[in-house]
């Protein structure tokens, strides 16, 4: 590249998007925006392969905001795809702070409530808009939607959107927009086989530029784990290390399922404070965009959430990240310790370890390529002992990877169900499952 970038001045803004900048508190550009932005801005197509936590999201949307100008007509010409509502919320509101000093006029679209508001908004003319791909779809075939002005278009977490299986309405919207001089841009945490596909069909001859490699997490944060044997030992570790209040002050859990997210939600709020909030799935969208905001204002402690509703969602400085489960898509590890040691702030990273979770937590060390230093219990630690039921959960799951490493093993759990006398030699064997043998997925990347 001919110039050295040191300072968002080199980046050739105009300077109501300096301007915001300044505003903003950002002092220098970071790595991905120093890499990507001189190459948006000279037209190129461009795969971006960084985290959140890296900048990126301004690193294409201030490329963008520079070429959009001013309010223009009545139709989109920028439109941002994105995995979820949270996060599309989330982008628009960077968008509405980058251009504080423009007229442009950005739309959220997204699903969860009725699509009568948001369709009255484009109306009203719209420059840039920030949208999961199923509802811009369903907006579009209410021919609510003109797309034949779009000149960039933008994936975001392309990684996610291929999870989430978003693939097929992306071919359809990839007919429906103009691709004659359309500039595109792909953004993915990480790089495998599908998104490299989706990038095949999406990109004309891109550029590539990466800022971290593949799964590794953000440096700036610590990770460590305690092993607990149970749900119950797990709670009561939870409340030990809450008493601590300035050491713990802006913590979220994660959880695997809506089931144990409540659980905890509810403990936490009967056992150490009201100052608590939870969003998943099940959760109504104002009720999960009022407790993202009274955390993220620092009303409130605790934000109980699981990975899709957490999914790059960003709140700045999480004290610690809790998996009160370990996650059963490894790469979600990453993601949930994402939320913290974000862009220039450190942050802890807390897991919790049942016996059966040991074994996906071995694989976990394996993706990111790093072992995570155990943490003694607290001596004053109230030790439950595991429920029957939980037992059986976690000796499922450990034969299971007993069985893949060794297919003759015959499992504790198997040689109990054929033998249905008292087996003593089980009743020592501490530990559980609070996963309920969920974890299915061993799923890698590449
Ligand atoms: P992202 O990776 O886009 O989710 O951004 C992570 C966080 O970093 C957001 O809170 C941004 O507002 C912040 N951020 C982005 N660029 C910069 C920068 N150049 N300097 C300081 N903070 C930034």
């Amino acid at each position: 590249m001919a110039q050295e970038i040191h300072s968002f001045e080199d980046l050739k803004l105009n300077r109501q998007l300096l301007s915001a900048i300044e505003d903003l508190g950002f002092d220098t550009p970071s790595p991905i925006q120093k890499q990507a932005i001189p190459l948006i801005q000279a037209g190129h197509d461009l795969i971006g392969i960084a985290q959140t936590g890296t900048g990126k999201t301004a690193a294409f949307t201030l490329p963008t905001l520079m070429k959009l100008k001013y309010a223009q007509g009545e139709n989109p010409r920028g439109i941002i795809l994105s995995p979820t509502k949270e996060l599309v919320l989330q982008i628009k509101e960077h968008i509405i702070q980058m251009a504080a000093n423009t007229d442009l006029r950005c739309v959220a679209l997204y699903g969860g409530v009725g699509p009568k508001t948001q369709i009255e908004e484009i109306k009203k003319g719209v420059d840039i808009l920030v949208c999961t791909p199923g509802r811009l779809m369903e907006i579009y075939a209410k021919g609510a939607l003109v797309l034949k002005d779009v000149n960039t278009m933008i994936l975001d977490e392309a990684d996610r959107l291929m999870d989430m299986g978003f693939m097929p309405q992306l071919r359809n919207l990839l007919e429906i927009i103009p691709h004659k001089n359309r500039q595109n841009l792909l953004f993915s945490a990480t790089f495998p086989e599908k998104v490299e596909e989706l990038a095949g069909e999406f990109l004309d001859f891109p550029v590539r530029v990466e800022v971290t490699p593949e799964s590794t997490p953000v440096e700036t944060v610590n990770q460590k784990v305690y092993h607990v044997p149970n749900f119950r030992t797990k709670i009561n570790l939870l409340e030990k290390l809450f008493e601590d209040e300035e050491t713990f002050h802006r913590v979220m859990i994660f959880a695997n399922t809506k089931e144990v997210a409540n659980n905890i939600f509810s403990f936490i709020e009967r056992k150490v404070t009201k100052d608590v909030r939870i969003i998943h799935s099940n959760k109504g969208q104002n009720a999960r965009i009022n407790a993202m905001k009274d955390f993220e204002g620092g009303d409130v402690r605790f934000l109980v959430a699981t990975d899709v509703s957490a999914r790059g969602i960003d709140i700045k400085e999480v004290s610690h990240v809790i998996n009160f489960e370990t996650p059963p898509k490894y790469e979600d590890y990453v993601h949930r310790i994402g939320r913290t040691g974000r862009a220039y702030h450190v942050g802890e990273a807390i897991s919790f370890i049942n016996k059966a979770e040991e074994y996906h937590f071995k694989e976990i060390q394996k993706v990111i390529k790093m072992n995570i230093p155990v943490s003694k219990l607290p001596e004053d630690l109230t030790v439950e002992p595991t429920p029957r039921q939980e037992n059986i959960d976690m000796e499922r799951v450990i034969d299971k990877f007993k069985r893949r490493a060794d297919p003759n093993f015959k499992g504790a759990f198997h040689e109990k169900k054929r033998k249905p006398q008292n087996n003593t030699s089980q009743k020592s064997r501490k530990g559980s499952s609070s996963s309920r043998g969920r974890n299915k997925s061993t799923r890698r990347r590449r």
